[in-house]
């Protein structure tokens, strides 16, 4: 397929008052409306966008979606999500607040496809069915034999072969490099109740563009077509298991769609003022958001502590000298000085937990890895 990226057909294709914007960090490509001041590129938070032109930085893909999945994630519940996140993050840096969070919230739409093909093909597979067999298993024990009837299930698999001639519709295939990221990260997305698209249904949302046009992404449409073949064939041959798919197929009449899904963004900036991103699902509000914790929040904490200690410890000795005159006083002079100790050792907690956060967040935490891995997709 070739891209004709003159600006008549693109703005054509998208509406107006939109503009075509890049970010030098992700390398993304987004279609942003005018209105929408950002100061940052809310798709990974590294760079300011800058509008490009068209015809020298030629996209990858920049036709207009066909279909577009709403935004359903109520605002309230959101929300309440984004204020559960800041609440659970021990040591929150001062930029992590729900307020911070809820006015920088960016809607984004990403793009994935739908492929329509005609299929013939010639396909050969193993089949299986399964049965059981009953065996016994005697055992002895003080009250004499047993005898014990034991159930297993076996496959019994049958070679199949034969041909197949059919179109096949809405097969998904990724329009973007870091697709399975964002799959893993935010999840599935429903798709049911698709809307056409239309330059109303952005509202404030900015659009990222496919990074792996049809041609690219046809392999994967490929072996999306082939599970398809895959499972028909199990149901034809009304068989439990299938292995071995094999098929030779020549495709014809592809119909590519594009269709949006949506997902929000937005971040906090950490001590060290680096920003760190929070995603959410735009129909479930699920978030998944970088946890960092604030050292120098966790050192006052730690400070407070020593403090604490320090002063058990002074009044431990003031009672230690008065139990050189009153030796009463000895016991609790002993107790304070190890309550002082084990204080004094409790105040290196903040600072551990808030260095654990930070530097093993990836290995405890199966979000932040999911979030580390979408990152180094996208900036690859
Ligand atoms: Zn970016």
């Amino acid at each position: 397929m070739t891209v004709d990226t003159s600006v008549e057909h693109w703005t054509k294709s998208w509406g107006s008052n939109l503009a075509l914007s890049h970010c030098q960090i992700c390398d993304g490509n987004f279609i942003v409306p005018l209105t929408l001041e950002t100061d940052l590129c809310p798709y990974c938070g590294r760079a300011v966008l800058t509008y490009i032109d068209e015809k020298e930085d030629k996209p990858a893909y920049i036709y207009a979606p066909e279909q577009i999945i709403p935004f359903s994630a109520s605002r309230d519940s959101l929300q309440q999500k984004l204020t559960q996140f800041v609440k659970k993050s021990w040591f929150a840096p001062a930029d992590l607040t729900p307020q911070n969070l809820s006015s920088r919230l960016q809607p984004i739409y990403l793009p994935f496809w739908l492929v329509d093909a005609s299929a013939e093909a010639r396909w050969q597979a193993e089949v299986g069915f399964d049965y059981q067999i009953v065996s016994h298993r005697e055992n002895y024990s003080d009250s004499g034999w047993q005898s014990e009837k034991i159930k297993e299930t076996k496959v019994r698999w049958e070679p199949r072969l034969g041909t197949l001639q059919r179109r096949y519709h809405n097969c998904p295939a990724p329009a973007l490099e870091e697709h399975v990221q964002w799959r893993q990260l935010l999840g599935n997305f429903r798709t049911e109740s698709p809307q056409p698209y239309q330059i109303e249904s952005l509202e404030a949302a900015m659009v990222r563009l496919p990074n792996r046009p049809p041609d690219d992404a046809w392999p994967d449409a490929e072996a999306s077509l082939k599970a398809a073949a895959t499972a028909e064939v199990q149901q034809a041959a009304k068989a439990d298991h299938i292995r071995q798919f094999r098929w030779s197929a020549a495709y014809s009449e592809q119909n590519w769609t594009q269709m949006l899904v949506p997902i929000f963004a937005t971040y906090y900036r950490d001590d060290d003022d680096v920003v760190r991103m929070v995603y959410a699902h735009g129909q479930t509000g699920e978030l998944a958001g970088q946890r960092r914790a604030s050292l120098k929040k966790a050192r006052r904490y730690a400070a407070f502590i020593g403090i604490g200690a320090a002063f058990l410890f002074t009044l431990s000795l003031i009672l230690a000298v008065i139990g050189f005159f009153e030796s009463a006083v000895l016991p609790w002079a002993g107790m304070g000085f190890m309550a002082a100790v084990g204080l004094g050792v409790t105040a290196v907690f903040p600072i551990l937990i808030a260095y654990s956060i930070n530097n093993f967040g990836i290995f405890t935490d199966a979000h932040q890895r999911r979030l580390a891995d979408l990152q180094d997709a996208i900036w690859e």
